[in-house]
């Protein structure tokens, strides 16, 4: 088993932090991206999705899992495990300093993890304190008006990477 950090950052324009919108931990937040196949190589044609509170049985020994997935090429089965607990929020000193922020931990089995999709819902607090929710960035950004900072503010550039945690 080997356990790859999701990392992700931003550019944040008068963006304090960013994060899902039920936290780092959201439970019914999902999680998609491509699974390459630790036998063969091959790497599925579609992003997987997985939900921290979406659980199947280990299909061996006991446990449970977040996916179990058989590779289409050459067959063998592979299990996604999320690990909660592990995330930060992404904030304005972690972007401007050209860093990741961790997200999520996956425990993979028989499969490594590549390009993650941001889907799903956000939130967001301006500089000046502003909320927002319902944050949908699968167009690549979010732009507002801050009337509070009386400043535009915007989330572009995203970008995240698997890291191997050792
Ligand atoms: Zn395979």
């Amino acid at each position: 088993m080997v356990n790859y950090m999701l990392m992700i950052t931003a550019d944040l324009e008068n963006i304090a932090n960013l994060q899902p919108q039920g936290g780092c931990d959201d439970p019914s937040f999902p999680y998609f991206f491509k699974v390459k196949c630790g036998r063969c190589g091959e790497l599925s044609q579609k992003e997987t999705c997985v939900i921290l509170n979406e659980t199947y049985p280990l299909p061996a020994g006991k446990g449970t899992t977040n996916l179990v997935q058989k590779c289409k090429f050459c067959g063998r089965e592979g299990t996604v495990s999320m690990v909660p607990g592990k995330g930060k929020l992404l904030t304005q000193e972690i972007s401007d300093a050209g860093e990741y922020a961790p997200l999520m931990m996956f425990d993979c089995r028989g499969y490594e993890p590549d390009g993650f999709v941001f889907s799903g819902v956000w939130k967001a607090e301006s500089a000046a304190g502003t909320k927002y929710e319902d944050i949908d960035l699968s167009g690549g950004e979010f732009a507002e008006y801050d009337e509070k900072g009386e400043c535009p503010v915007m989330i572009s550039n995203l970008r995240s990477k698997f890291e191997v945690v050792k």
